[in-house]
């Protein structure tokens, strides 16, 4: 395995640094759950919480069932046992595509230090369940080697807007435009199925996002802001609020489809 402690160890420390991130490490009862997720039959969820910490994060409803009261993005659970009841689930579960992960990153900072969603990876690896990735952190790239051992397999990473100051505003602790762009290619290269998933759309220039990526993905998802309670006042402060306008998203939609020509584009 390609060891990427050296590289991302700083960045766990910058992390629960500048976050005084709360970092529990419990022991889950279960960790393959059903899903209603289209397309999808699990999930899996290595950690609870997200040190990413987006704006709009849907995920946040998370903090109703664990009992955590800290602001979302400033605490993860981590389930240590995630592979070893993997292994006792997937023996008894009927073949079907697994999303890792659907409420949290499973490659966000605290992965280089516990390897929870590689190790369940491994676990996955004998039975060939289709797994569908969606990440937005270059640490993606870690897990190549398994990633070419799985028949079916695609890795999407999350990318909503092509402009860094945006990125900053809605995403602040989560990875740069330009490294999840860079992984995207990465992945390509490596003849893994890749996928965008451009959601929720953020202000954006459709055109130079299109030109950045349409070469390294396989299709196209997106996804219009649908969390507008969480994020209403940051649209006010910077003045972003024809983004929330159904006619004006329909446009930068159609600018996206047209930029991506050739590849499906699925909108949600
Ligand atoms: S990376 Fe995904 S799960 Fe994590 S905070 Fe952002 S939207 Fe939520």
């Amino acid at each position: 395995m390609i060891s990427l402690e050296h590289s991302y160890g700083p960045l766990i420390t910058n992390v629960q640094r500048a976050m005084s991130l709360l970092i529990k490490e419990i022991k889950a009862k279960s960790i393959l759950s059903k899903t209603g997720i289209p397309g999808a039959h699990y999930s899996i969820n290595p950690y609870t919480g997200c040190s990413h910490g987006c704006r709009y994060c849907y995920a946040s409803f998370m903090k109703r069932f664990t009992n955590h009261s800290e602001p979302w993005g400033s605490f993860v659970d981590v389930k240590i046992n995630a592979p070893d009841i993997l292994k006792r689930q997937i023996k008894k579960s009927r073949k079907g595509t697994i999303v890792i992960s659907s409420v949290t990153d499973p490659y966000q900072p605290l992965e280089v230090r516990y390897e929870l969603t590689r190790k369940c990876l491994e676990e996955l690896l004998p039975y060939q369940f289709s797994v569908d990735i969606l990440t937005k952190s270059p640490l993606v790239h870690r897990d190549i080697d398994l990633f070419k051992q799985f028949k079916e397999i695609e890795v999407g990473i999350t990318i909503t807007t092509d402009e860094e100051r945006i990125r900053k505003i809605f995403e602040p602790k989560a990875p740069p435009v330009d490294a999840r762009i860079r992984t995207i290619k990465k992945l390509c290269e490596a003849r893994i199925r890749t996928y965008v998933f451009i959601g929720p759309l953020l202000p954006l220039i459709p055109e130079v996002l299109c030109e950045k990526l349409a070469e390294y993905v396989d299709y196209v998802f997106i996804d219009r802001m649908n969390y507008i309670t969480k994020t209403r006042s940051l649209y006010k402060k910077y003045k972003f609020e024809k983004w929330l306008n159904r006619e004006y998203q329909d446009n930068i939609v159609a600018r996206l489809k047209k930029g991506f020509r050739g590849k499906k584009v699925n909108v949600c």
